[in-house]
C-alpha cells in the first residue's frame, strides 16, 4: 500500500533496525519503544488487521513473533514477555498494517499486566454468556 509506513520498511524506503525477517514476516525495533527490546512483527502483506490475514499467513506470522522472541531472549535476556495487538482505533491502532508488538519484561521495570489495559468492566458476565448461547 503506498502510503502505509510499514509496507514502505518492507520496500527499504525507509530504514529500520531488522531484529528476525523471513519470507513473509519483518521483526523490527519499535522506534518509539515502551521496553527494552520492543519489538513489532509484521507480515510482509499489507493487511489491516488480523481479521484480514489468512489462516497461513497467521501461521507464518506467529512462527515469526516465536522467532523473534527467541532471537531477543538469547541477545537481551528478559524475565518475561507481553506480546500483542492494538485492533482498529479503539483498540489503539494508530498504524493500518497488522502489527504484533513484544514488550520483553523485566523484573522491577514498573510495567503492568495485559490487564491494565483496561482496567474492570462493571456488567454481568451472565448477561454476555447468553449473548454467545453458554452456560457454566
Ligand atoms: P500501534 O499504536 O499499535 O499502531 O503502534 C504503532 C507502532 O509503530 C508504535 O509503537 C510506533 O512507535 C511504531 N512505529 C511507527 N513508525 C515507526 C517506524 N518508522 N519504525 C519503527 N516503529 C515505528
Ligand atoms: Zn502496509
Amino acid at each position: 500500500m503506498v502510503d502505509c509506513i510499514f509496507c514502505k520498511i518492507i520496500k527499504g524506503e525507509v530504514p529500520n533496525y531488522t531484529v528476525y525477517e523471513d519470507e513473509s514476516v519483518l521483526a523490527f525495533l519499535d522506534i518509539f519503544p515502551h521496553a527494552k527490546g520492543h519489538a513489532v512483527v509484521i507480515p510482509k502483506k499489507h493487511v489491516e488487521t488480523y481479521f484480514d490475514l489468512s489462516e497461513d499467513g497467521l501461521v507464518q506470522l506467529s512462527v515469526g513473533v516465536k522467532k523473534t522472541m527467541e532471537k531477543i531472549q538469547t541477545v537481551l535476556k528478559p524475565d518475561g514477555f507481553n506480546v500483542g495487538w492494538n485492533q482498529k482505533p479503539a483498540g489503539g491502532q494508530v498504524v493500518p498494517h497488522l502489527h504484533i508488538h513484544i514488550f520483553p519484561r523485566f523484573e522491577g521495570d514498573g510495567g503492568g499486566s495485559m490487564h491494565s489495559i483496561i482496567k474492570k468492566w462493571e456488567g454481568d458476565v451472565k448477561e454476555i454468556a447468553q449473548k454467545f448461547n453458554t452456560s457454566a
